[in-house]
């Protein structure tokens, strides 16, 4: 069967990837199941960019059409912030006041510590605070400098408290208005429904299906 390699570290990612390409006729395989451990500097300044940059990587390392995502939470009241470094964000680096799509090299942090961290940050700032999980998949082919793209967002409000153990990253505190839940209060297959990251692997579906001839 033709070989899909899903080009991310992140176990939370790699689940849902799993389940949204699950009717799809390609092998799944995860950077475990092909032998290479690999960790490509994100340091583009789009979405995109950092994207190409990771499915590049792992087509090149292995081989395999490789299938990355580069995602991030934008929260209007703070400009934008954490955006592209959602998963680094923390208190370590001093940022210049209104920066936009700024965060903090929180990269030894854990996600409970992040969400704190913003949290805090939000402190004192009027509700509701409203946010959206954006997502942006890079699928390259082995020897091809051409990149393909598709994108996917999901809108919702960052709430004070957390509620659920779904998910990952900012899931217990992603309010979705129209679900009356959070993000980590979702069954796999409710989050896979509505996600930016299910919207994005939606609108690749018809590349996927060209590059593998499907
Ligand atoms: P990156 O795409 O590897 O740069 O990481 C994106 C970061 O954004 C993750 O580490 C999470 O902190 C956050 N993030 C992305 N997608 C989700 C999601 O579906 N739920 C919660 N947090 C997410």
């Amino acid at each position: 069967m033709k070989k899909l390699l899903i080009a991310t570290n992140n176990k939370g990612k790699v689940k849902e990837i799993q389940d949204l390409l699950k009717d799809i006729s390609i092998e799944l395989v995860t950077p475990n199941d092909a032998g290479i451990q690999l960790d490509v500097e994100e340091d583009g300044s789009t979405y995109a960019e950092n994207a190409a940059k990771k499915a590049l990587a792992f087509a090149r390392a292995s081989g395999l059409i490789s299938l990355a995502d580069d995602s991030g939470l934008e929260v209007d009241a703070l400009d934008g912030a954490p955006g592209l470094y959602s998963n680094r964000y923390g208190p370590s680096l001093s940022l210049p006041p209104n920066s936009k799509n700024l965060g903090g090299e929180g990269g030894g942090l854990a996600d409970a510590d992040r969400r704190a961290y913003l949290l805090k940050n939000l402190k004192g700032k009027p509700r509701p605070w409203t946010a959206a999980f954006h997502a942006t998949i890079a699928i390259a082919i082995p020897n091809n400098p051409s990149v393909k793209f598709a994108a996917g967002e999901c809108k919702g409000e960052i709430i004070p408290e957390e509620r659920g153990t779904g998910g990952f990253g900012y899931d217990p505190i992603f309010f979705i208005p129209e679900m009356n839940r959070t993000m980590a209060e979702l069954s796999m297959e409710e989050k896979n429904h509505l996600s930016h990251r299910a919207r994005a692997i939606i609108n690749a579906k018809p590349i996927l299906k060209d590059i593998f001839d499907l």
